[in-house]
């Protein structure tokens, strides 16, 4: 069994960006090699996380406005009281949400559905670049 390790780069707005990195992560993927086993795709830092969507304009609005919902803005939170970065809903968010996603291989495919695709959800309160680990295991 092989275990490798690549990056995707990507530039965000913040506040609740949406970003599909699927053609990304097949390209490493079918740069890897690799037949079979599973991927993995991780976001470092805590104001981001990873999903799948379909990724179509109603879904875009529908995602962030359910986000709202869950951990508005606007609102007073404890954290910023500590760093006084007003990114405490970008946190919450993104601890919710998750910063890993994880998808099998088989025959070199990833197992996808036609109408899934990878996003990463940027909470931040401003723009960032984040560094996308994707991680495969198989052979
Ligand atoms: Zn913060």
């Amino acid at each position: 069994m092989k275990v490798l390790t690549d990056y995707v780069e990507i530039s965000t707005r913040g506040h609740t960006d949406i970003i599909d990195i699927t053609q990304q992560v097949e390209q490493v993927l079918s740069e890897a090699k690799l037949k079979n086993g599973n991927l993995t795709v991780f976001v470092s830092g805590s104001t981001a996380g990873i999903t799948s969507i379909e990724y179509e304009p109603g879904l875009l609005k529908d995602l962030p406005e359910a986000f709202e919902k869950l951990a508005p803005t606007g609102v007073t939170y404890h954290h910023d009281a500590a760093w006084g970065d007003g990114n405490g809903y970008a946190h919450v968010r993104a601890a919710m949400l998750g910063s890993s996603f994880t998808v099998p291989i088989d025959n070199g495919k990833l197992l996808l559905g036609t109408w899934q695709q990878i996003v990463v959800i940027d909470f931040d309160n401003r723009p960032r670049k984040r560094n996308v680990v994707v991680q495969m295991m198989g052979e």
